[in-house]
């Protein structure tokens, strides 16, 4: 586990007066750094050869220079002082599947108490800011929709702001989430939970026909995926001109159990990069279209955000990419 790597590699010296303060918590660590490796000006890195490269070499990398680059947290209160808004990730760092981290209500309470903004940022496509809320709500956190962003709703607020034609649909292979953000903005789609039971039979001269009206194929994680879904979803990128690809996430992994890593949205989308010899365009972490989206929304400048994740490889590359100070958390570690 990447944490796991970044806790051995970098010397954390806990001030436990301070990281309980700031937290609530004892037993989390923290590493923060104005300019962590990716987007810094002193970085040696440069994140669009970082993209091309392969991803074990690309984690390896990142470990060795955050190791280098991070310094632990030792004034929380100077930080907390030094911007305005915290987007926080959710999963390791909120909660942990179902459970929620200890500390996180007095540290969210005390953050709003000091007139901080607070957003939420996830990955994790399959649900709905709505959906979301309700989660927030059974954890006894009082978050309002507004402050949910999800990669659900960033495919939707894309395809938004590029003024997608309400007369093109959008074929997904995803789950509930990106539906529902996507019928909330407007727009026509097909697939989805839907074809998560279609097969194909491969008969002599069997072809597939597809809906030439489709514009754009969005890709999220999906616990549904199968071959028909990556044919279809293929056949509109190769086949309608000007389809676009857009993924949710490329998140290597995902936490679906406490057991072990399970493959994340990257080996959905990996498939079809596969087969459509083409990049997609993605709208989560660490990709900045959310972050721009935030700081456009509300008026803030990015050096006044602090984005706060247990990840170096979306997180933390999130808040370098966008210019924002980050802040690892090592409480993610499964
Ligand atoms: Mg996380």
């Amino acid at each position: 586990m990447l944490s796991k790597a970044v806790a051995s590699a970098v010397s954390v010296t806990l001030n436990p007066k301070t990281t309980s303060k700031f937290f609530g918590l004892k037993r989390v660590s923290f590493v923060s750094s104005d300019s962590l490796v990716f987007g810094g000006k002193n970085s040696s890195f440069n994140a669009d050869g970082l993209k091309k490269s392969r991803s074990c070499s690309r984690m390896e990398s990142f470990v060795t220079k955050a190791s280098a680059s991070a310094q632990p947290l030792k004034n929380a209160d100077e930080l907390i002082d030094s911007v305005e808004t915290f987007i926080f990730d959710c999963d390791g760092v909120i909660w942990k599947g179902d459970k929620l981290i200890d500390g996180v209500p007095e540290t969210l309470d005390m953050l709003r108490s000091k007139g901080k903004r607070l957003v939420f940022v996830t990955n994790n496509s399959t649900k709905s800011r709505k959906q979301y809320g309700k989660k927030f709500e059974t954890l006894g956190l009082t978050v309002t929709e507004e402050e949910i962003f999800a990669s659900s709703f960033a495919a939707a607020a894309y395809l938004k702001s590029i003024d997608f034609p309400k007369d093109k649909k959008v074929y997904v292979v995803g789950e509930d989430g990106i539906l529902k953000e996507l019928e909330l903005a407007g727009f026509q789609y097909l697939g989805g939970p839907e074809d998560g039971g279609k097969k194909i039979e491969l008969k002599p001269g069997f072809l597939m026909e597809h809906d030439k009206d489709v514009g754009a194929v969005v890709v999220g994680f999906d616990r549904y995926f199968n071959y028909y879904k990556v044919q279809y979803g293929t056949l509109c990128i190769r086949e309608n001109p000007g389809c676009l690809f857009i993924a949710t996430n490329r998140d290597a992994v995902t936490h679906l159990t406490d057991a072990q890593e399970w493959a994340g949205g990257g080996s959905m989308v990996g498939a079809f990069v596969g087969s459509t010899q083409r990049e997609p365009l993605v709208v989560g972490k660490p990709s900045t279209f959310m972050m721009d989206y935030l700081a456009n929304k509300f008026g803030i400048q990015k050096s006044q955000i602090c984005m706060v994740g247990d990840r170096l490889d979306t997180d933390i590359l999130f808040g370098q990419n966008g210019g924002c100070k980050t802040l690892l958390v090592l409480s993610g570690k499964w």
